[in-house]
């Protein structure tokens, strides 16, 4: 009985593992069970990292913010890094339900953002996630900082009945221990957005608020975890830890947001300097957020220096895998918009997934499109759990094409899926009911695509970009000026859609132009 005994073998490599952490011996057995941390700052974009524009990278071609990130440029040089990592459906919490089940938006139990109007949007409970699996094979699980994945209820362990937040649309929630999905240690949040405020409920369920600039915190306590100082885990097994850190999300507008030394180093820096992209509207009000956002990524890239610099002194950082990404990205000023995510654009889209797995993943630089549904089955396939990715999960294992591995032969995707719902139908009670799906698109290395509907379910707007040529699109291209291109990737998007049993595919929508044979 094979999946009988790969847990058992997993959880000896485990028990010896931990030993070898700390002596540093017997590295044929390491290779077997690795740690894992998963650390994903929010509405963190991909060019915001300094590395891009040092000349090992510049040749990718992404034109790197001004930004000061020394732990995470070194930490790229030591790992793979993917240029072309997607956020499908780029908003908070449609990106962490794909991320912890596999599934898009619409299977994950997560089509629009979670709040306390939005019953209809709540991480599935009937669902394996990727720490179940880590759980149930062997891991010992531990989840830090902001996760968003639930529907708000009266449900503040300290005050039975009420809700966390006192207004009337709540975004904030207390995890209870049977919803988080084989979780063993747990210090977290749903969405509070007072970075110097944060607030947490342990395992137990007690608040703690340390009135510290919450990454820093958080990096403190992944420490605490994993020195295991207060008898947090348990050390005979292989860890698997996320850590979801809420900077350089939104506010981003004074020094209650980041910290000071942080801002210092962008206060004096003209605007024009600092939003470098040609497509950037340095004339909105929003560009005075650039020095505090920037300052945001620097203090971010000082808690995951914490966390790596721990590893190291640990004597774990050889057999952890380390994956440093985000939920989606920050328009910040680009192509005028004010929404900082929900957009096909690649500010939006395009995230940071960097992963550092020494002598499994040799350094370089990949084009893979690597969608959210596709990072639970890759990082499974990283920590050999290859058997045991439930069959719910939609994305694709690509572990093999990470290590490069030649004996198995996997296809690489052609494009990424784009997905916008909003609010469908509400009940006389004011609760949305359903969800709309109003935009879907593909991105290719080449082009990106997003055709959007009105009410009636018509073509209401389109929007294509040739990224290749036009890099920072600004020129919307007309489907009929490009009619073998627009076919291609008509014919692609109907594929996909088809593939995850999307609504657009089961309605028909704008059949007359998407192939979804
Ligand atoms: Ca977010």
């Amino acid at each position: 009985m094979k999946n009988q005994i790969i847990p058992l073998i997993s959880l000896t490599a485990g028990l010896m593992s931990s030993c070898i952490g700390a002596k540093g011996t017997a590295k044929e057995t390491v290779k077997e069970v690795p740690n894992v941390i998963y650390i994903f700052p929010d509405q963190y974009r991909n060019m915001a990292m300094g590395f891009w524009n040092d000349p090992t990278f510049q040749k990718e071609g992404i034109k790197g913010d001004p930004v000061h990130t020394p732990n995470i440029d070194s930490f790229a040089h030591e790992s793979l890094v993917l240029t072309h990592a997607i956020s499908n459906c780029p908003l908070s919490s449609p990106h962490w339900g794909a991320l912890m089940t596999g599934m898009y938006p619409n299977k994950s139990g997560i089509p629009i953002n979670c709040n306390s109007n939005r019953p209809i949007s709540n991480l599935r409970n009937d669902v394996e996630c990727m720490s179940d699996v880590f759980h149930k094979n062997g891991y010992e699980c531990a989840y830090f900082g902001k996760l968003h994945t639930d529907h708000p209820t009266r449900n503040n362990p300290q005050h039975p009945g009420e809700y966390v937040d006192k207004n009337k649309v709540v975004w904030d929630a207390y995890t209870p221990k049977e919803r988080r999905h084989g979780f063993d240690y747990w210090y977290s949040y749903g969405t509070f957005d007072e970075h110097k405020n944060p607030h947490y409920w342990d395992t137990e369920g007690n608040i703690h608020k340390p009135k510290e600039w919450s990454p820093l915190h958080e990096a403190k306590q992944v420490i605490s975890y994993l020195k295991n100082e207060h008898q947090q885990r348990d050390t005979q097994k292989p860890f698997f830890i996320m850590v979801g850190m809420n900077p350089p999300h939104s506010p981003y507008r004074s020094l209650n947001d980041c910290m000071e030394e942080d801002y210092n180093l962008y206060k004096d820096l003209p605007i024009d300097s600092l939003l470098i992209r040609p497509n950037a509207d340095k004339s909105m009000k929003k560009a005075n957020s650039a020095r505090f956002y920037f300052a945001s990524v620097t203090g971010v890239d000082r808690a995951f220096g914490m966390i790596l610099d721990c590893l190291k002194e640990l004597d774990l950082d050889k057999n952890t895998i380390v994956v440093f990404s985000s939920d989606h990205g920050e328009t910040m000023c680009s192509h005028s918009t004010k929404d900082a995510k929900n957009s096909p654009y690649t500010e939006a889209m395009n995230v940071p997934f960097i992963i550092r797995y020494p002598e499994h993943i040799r350094p370089r630089t990949d084009n893979i499109m690597l969608s959210t549904p596709d990072i639970m089955p890759t990082m499974l396939g990283m920590a050999n759990l290859q058997n045991n990715i439930p069959k719910t999960v939609q994305g694709y294992n690509y572990a093999s094409i990470l290590k490069e591995e030649k004996t198995q032969k996997v296809t690489r995707p052609q494009g990424a899926l784009y997905i916008k719902n909003t609010d469908g139908e509400k009940d006389k009670d004011g609760k949305v009911i359903s969800y709309f799906p109003l935009g879907r698109g593909i991105k290719t290395h080449a082009y990106t695509l997003a055709l959007y509907i009105n009410r009636d379910k018509q073509l209401e707007k389109v929007q294509f970009f040739h990224d290749e040529k036009d890099p920072y699109q600004l020129r919307n291209l007309r489907l009929d000026k490009h009619p073998q291109v627009a076919k291609e990737l008509l014919d692609l998007l109907g594929k996909e859609l088809k593939r995850i049993e999307d609504p657009w595919y089961k309605e028909n929508i704008l059949s007359d132009m998407i192939s979804y044979r």
